[in-house]
């Protein structure tokens, strides 16, 4: 290829996403510093969260390397048709929340292995080519870390914010401030930090056992909410293992501004 028809495909691309991008009425990521800690369990039950309030959801699996998204909805072994506009969104089976993810075009069990500047021009193509549509919210869920991917989806999304996913312990928070870090210095706002495995409520006695204070320190130097507290629950993890992630009942959200 030319260089002048690189410069043209580019270009064309960024017009598309734009184009697709302003049928979203509000686009958000959701981060963290470190893979593991909930990111992909946090922007499905969000997308719950919204849809069961009548809104147009999508998600869009960003997380090449380890994509779970389709997994948790149950939705891993359908694959997107190609419709007019690019691909087709796949449908979850509750609240027809529109999916995308990589793992759909992947044979199962095989990893993506490509370096960051292969990641980012997937990743671009990916959010140009998908057909949308209308959407009230389309929910992100970022690669880990602070490489090039995540900044690729920083620079290519006009997110309205990120929400930042942390754990109770001093590590991850350390990780999760360098991600809060990242957005802000990308012009990207930080809407507030959800904190995953806060607690473990005993299932026998009741007792509530609580694992650090850490994301309270972080929320507080960065003057940021903490929009809620997950626990560490067995049915939360069996709900999302068995791809019935639409059927947990409770809602974490509930009351939050978004
Ligand atoms: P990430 O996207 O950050 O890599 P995931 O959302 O995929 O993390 O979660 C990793 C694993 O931890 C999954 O098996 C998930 O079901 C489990 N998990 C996440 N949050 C909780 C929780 N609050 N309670 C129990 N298990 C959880």
């Amino acid at each position: 290829m030319q260089k002048g028809d690189k410069k043209e495909e580019k270009l064309e691309i960024e017009e598309q996403i734009k184009r697709k991008m302003a049928r979203i009425k509000r686009r958000i990521a959701v981060m963290s510093g470190k893979g593991g800690v909930g990111k992909s369990t946090v922007t499905a039950l969000l997308a719950v969260h919204f849809a069961r309030q009548g809104k147009l959801v999508g998600v869009l699996d960003a997380d090449f390397l380890g994509p779970s998204i389709p997994k948790l909805f149950g939705i891993e072994r359908k694959k997107p048709l190609s419709g007019i506009d690019g691909l087709e969104p796949v449908l979850t089976p509750k609240y027809a929340i529109r999916v995308m993810s990589l793992q759909f075009m992947t044979p199962e069990g095989i990893a993506v292995i490509w370096r960051g500047p292969m990641i980012s021009k997937v990743l671009e193509d990916f959010i140009a080519h998908t057909s949308w549509g209308n959407l009230d919210y389309l929910i992100v869920d970022m690669p880990p870390g602070t490489g090039d991917a995540p900044i690729t989806v920083l620079q290519d999304i006009p997110l309205d914010g990120v929400i930042m996913v942390a754990t109770p312990h001093d590590l991850a928070a350390n990780i999760v401030e360098r991600a809060i870090n990242m957005a802000r210095s990308m012009n990207t706002d930080v809407i507030g930090i959800v904190e995953n495995m806060s607690y473990y409520r005993c299932p026998e006695c009741g007792r509530i056992a609580r694992f650090g204070k850490s994301t309270a320190l972080l929320a507080k130097k960065y003057g940021l909410k903490i929009l809620a507290s997950i626990p560490l629950e067995e049915s939360l993890a069996h709900y999302c293992d068995a791809g019935i992630v639409e059927e947990y009942k409770t809602d974490y959200f509930e009351g939050v501004e978004f």
